[in-house]
Order: C-alpha cells, then sequence, then structure tokens
C-alpha cells in the first residue's frame, strides 16, 4: 500500500477498516461495468395525499444488484459514483427509467392524473451542462408532460448556491418540472434564503417526523415543524414528510398541515407494479 514506503506509522492499520477500503476500491472500479451490463433496477416509494389518502407520486430509488454482494443500497454506492463521475450518466440513467414508468403507469390507468415522478440529483449533475438538455430530451422522448416530474435536491446542494447554479434549476421550473429540496432541516440553510431557490416542495427530514412517534408528540417538536410549514406555505411551498412508520406519525403531520408523506406507513420502496396496483386500487376507491 502506497503508505507503507513512508515509515512504519501506517503499519498497524485497522484489518476491518482496509477490508472496508478495499470493498469501497472494489465497488468503485466496479461502478461502469456494473451500468453496462444493467446491474442497477430502481424501486418506487409512493408519495401519499395526507388530505384524502390517495397515491400521488412515486420516489425512484436506485439500488444495485451487485454479483457477489446482492442489493445495495444507494448510501454504498452513490457517494463513489459522486466521486468518479460516474453519477452524471447513472442519474441520466434514473431519470430515463422514471420518466419512462411514469408514462407506463399512465398508459395503463387511462386518463385519471398521472402519478408523478420524483428523481433524485446530486450536487455533480447540478453543474454538470447537459442537465436541462438531457431532461428536455428525456421528458420529449416519452411524451411526458414536464409538471409530471419533480427532481430533488439536497438543501445542502443549494447553501451558498450562487446564480450560475441555479440557473439550471431555473430553466427546470420555468418548464414546469417541480423542484424539491429534500433532506430539509438538516442543513444550515438560511431560512430567508428559500425565497431565491426554485424550488415548489419541501421535504422535510425524517429526523421530524422521528420527533412524532409518541402521541402526543414532544411540543417543541411540534412548534418547529408547525413553525416550518406555515413558512412553506406563506411562501406557496407544498410540503412533504419522509419517514413516516406509524400511523400516529401520520395523523399529527396531517394536523399540523403537512400535504403529502412518504413512509414505510405507507409503503416500502417495491416495484414499479406494486405501486400500480396501490395507485389503482386509490382510484377505484
Ligand atoms: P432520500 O432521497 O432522502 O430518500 C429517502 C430514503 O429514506 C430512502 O432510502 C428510503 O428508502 C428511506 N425511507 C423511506 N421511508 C422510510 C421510513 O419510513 N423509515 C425509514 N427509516 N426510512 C425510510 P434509500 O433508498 O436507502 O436512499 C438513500 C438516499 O440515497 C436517498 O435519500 C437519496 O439521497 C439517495 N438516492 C437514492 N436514489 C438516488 C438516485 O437515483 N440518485 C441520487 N443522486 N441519489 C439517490
Ligand atoms: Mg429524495
Ligand atoms: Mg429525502
Ligand atoms: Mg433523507
Amino acid at each position: 500500500r502506497a503508505k507503507s514506503a513512508g515509515g512504519n506509522r501506517f503499519e498497524l492499520a485497522d484489518p476491518e477498516a482496509d477490508a472496508r477500503a478495499i470493498t469501497r476500491h472494489g465497488l468503485t472500479t466496479a461502478l461502469p461495468a456494473a451500468l453496462e451490463r444493467g446491474e442497477f433496477f430502481i424501486e418506487y416509494q409512493p408519495l401519499v395525499h395526507l388530505g384524502d389518502g390517495g397515491v400521488r407520486g412515486a420516489e425512484a430509488l436506485v439500488r444495485w444488484l451487485h454479483p457477489q454482494h446482492g442489493v445495495l443500497g444507494p448510501d454504498r454506492f452513490i457517494p463513489l459514483a459522486e466521486h468518479t463521475g460516474l453519477i452524471v450518466p447513472l442519474g441520466r440513467w434514473v431519470l430515463e427509467q422514471a420518466v419512462d414508468q411514469a408514462r407506463q403507469w399512465r398508459e395503463r390507468s387511462g386518463d385519471t392524473d398521472p402519478v408523478r415522478i420524483n428523481v433524485n440529483l446530486s450536487p455533480c449533475q447540478l453543474t454538470h451542462p447537459g442537465l436541462v438538455q438531457d431532461t428536455v430530451d428525456i421528458l420529449e422522448r416519452a411524451g411526458v408532460e414536464p409538471r409530471v416530474l419533480c427532481l430533488e435536491v439536497t438543501e445542502s446542494a443549494l447553501i451558498g448556491a450562487d446564480d450560475d447554479l441555479l440557473k439550471p434549476l431555473r430553466r427546470l421550473a420555468e418548464m414546469g418540472v417541480d423542484i424539491a429540496l429534500d433532506d430539509f432541516g438538516t442543513g444550515y440553510s438560511n431560512l430567508a434564503n428559500l425565497r431565491r431557490l426554485p424550488v415548489s416542495v419541501l421535504k422535510l427530514d425524517r429526523s421530524f417526523t422521528q420527533g412524532m412517534q409518541q402521541f402526543p408528540a414532544d411540543p417543541v417538536d411540534l412548534k418547529i415543524v408547525e413553525g416550518i410549514v406555515s413558512l412553506a406555505h406563506s411562501l406557496d411551498l407544498a410540503v412533504t414528510v419522509e419517514g413516516v412508520e406509524t400511523g400516529a406519525q401520520a395523523e399529527q403531520l396531517r394536523l399540523l398541515g403537512c400535504d403529502t408523506a412518504q413512509g414505510w406507513y405507507y409503503a416500502r420502496p417495491g416495484p414499479p407494479d406494486r405501486l400500480h396496483e396501490l395507485a389503482l386500487v386509490d382510484a377505484a376507491g
């Protein structure tokens, strides 16, 4: 290893850390071929309207079916793909798949309101010059209207964002694509800064939802969420909550005025057909 020649300080490395580094290295080098061989797949998790319980959309969440390690979650490989730049073609692939899935759902459900699709964007994709054109092309090829798509960008990716970084998001928002601020409340963004961002949805981080596990919830948590919701609504932003695991959480978040929810209480991420069934049951009932 590179360091061992330089002295003996690194000789007594932690074998577990070594194993992790080797796996990381192996995964990183395997990423491009995995994309070519079609080892990635997408699960969809429904987004449910808290007012009427209807399925309004789904978030696309990528997974890697690794030939040796089995199914790997995005936390295992997205950071690696970001590091090597593979996130750009991988992210484009996810967008293509998700938009095509939205087209299929719509074809199968006739002319009821289309199920909308949420796709996560990495900071690297934001700075990639092809983002707007790629998105336009993908939507046009599938014949899907921009309003069916919501792109999720984390709050931390936009902290201190200058105008150059916001320009592509503005273009997309002007076309009718929704932009959501993901994991909201975990960063240190200036709330007043929200006005400057071309976002139409706040996705409240799971840490807030966790505070609602007890009924009644911690009064301070309630106040914080209440404040965020009223601020969001006054800026014309919709509020989605992630990580809803119990009915008590769902009920309290509904009472606090949150618009949409996502979490295991409704459904775990799963194959596209399951979502179609959920949405159909919903449309029929
Ligand atoms: P995220 O965008 O905040 O997605 C929500 C995560 O919470 C997902 O984890 C989802 O499976 C999980 N989750 C949903 N409901 C619950 C619940 O009730 N309880 C708990 N404990 N967890 C819940 P997942 O699928 O492991 O994804 C992790 C992160 O990876 C995502 O966080 C997102 O930031 C990133 N990611 C996933 N797919 C993509 C992608 O295609 N591109 C990029 N750039 N990032 C992605
Ligand atoms: Mg997300
Ligand atoms: Mg999120
Ligand atoms: Mg999250």
